[in-house]
């Protein structure tokens, strides 16, 4: 991939109130890389991805985006910038139809052209083609599988420059959570740069340029999926072997 850098956090804190959650984080996540987070819970993963968002202020620290200072941003703001967080599957409007859960992606970025915007769909829809199918379903009576599908969907419908990805495969079954896998790796060999969440470890670092593994508000230790793969602690601790 690229090297260039497309996001650059720097000694990020994040407070609940009192209680510090991020206790000055830094990562970089290249243009095209597929990065990963893992952790245990409550590590700070859920936190650092809501403060990328612009959900949740920095008490310290500094995030740039493509060269641009964001730390200040709003949330709204960052997804006019393309950074763009997917909804938990459960995030779906549940009264809205799968074309207009879809439709509310592009919300606040309205295309420039229609062409762009059939375009977009055509590429969600080849995705997912199960989207294409249900199109007229309304999102509650989805399962929790095309739920997520949907999620991700909608998300793609604003075109992100990053995609982040907050534990896709919560609360899925093996064979499902095998093709969220499939789907993200495709979405990110087509150019799309994404910051996944995780702790389905193996399936994430067998999948990801590089991760970054945090403990309790800090990152302990960073490298490429395949060199995190093999590492004896993070065998141990995440993926129940060593
Ligand atoms: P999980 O995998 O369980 O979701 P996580 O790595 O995403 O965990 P966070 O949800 O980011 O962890 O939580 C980091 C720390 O911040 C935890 O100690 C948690 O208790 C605390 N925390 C999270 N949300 C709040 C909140 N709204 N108010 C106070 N403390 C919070």
């Amino acid at each position: 991939g690229s090297s260039e850098t497309l996001l650059e956090v720097t000694d990020m804190v994040v407070n609940y109130g009192r209680i510090q959650a991020l206790h000055g984080i830094s990562l970089r996540v290249a243009a095209g890389e597929l990065v990963t987070l893992l952790g245990a819970n409550g590590a700070g993963k859920t936190t650092t991805m809501r403060a990328l968002s612009g959900l949740l202020p920095l008490t310290r620290g500094r995030i740039m985006f493509e060269g641009r200072d964001i730390t200040h941003m709003k949330a709204h703001e960052r997804v006019g910038e393309g950074l763009i967080q997917a909804p938990e599957g459960r995030g779906v409007f549940p009264g809205m139809t799968v074309q207009e859960n879809l439709d509310m992606g592009c919300y606040g970025r309205p295309f420039k052209q229609k062409a762009e915007y059939a375009k977009t769909l055509e590429w969600v829809f080849e995705l997912f083609p199960r989207m294409a199918e249900r199109r007229k379903q309304v999102g509650g009576t989805l399962s929790g599988g095309e739920q997520q599908m949907l999620a991700i969907g909608r998300s793609l419908m604003a075109r992100p420059r990053l995609l982040l990805l907050d534990e896709p495969s919560m609360g899925l079954a093996p064979m499902i959570i095998q093709q969220i896998f499939r789907i993200i790796t495709e979405i990110n060999q087509q150019g799309t740069t994404v910051l996944l969440v995780e702790q389905n470890a193996q399936q994430a670092l067998s999948r990801s340029d590089r991760a970054y593994i945090m403990e309790t508000g800090e990152v302990t230790k960073t490298g490429s999926g395949r060199e995190l793969l093999t590492d004896p602690s993070v065998k141990s601790a995440y993926l129940g072997v060593g």
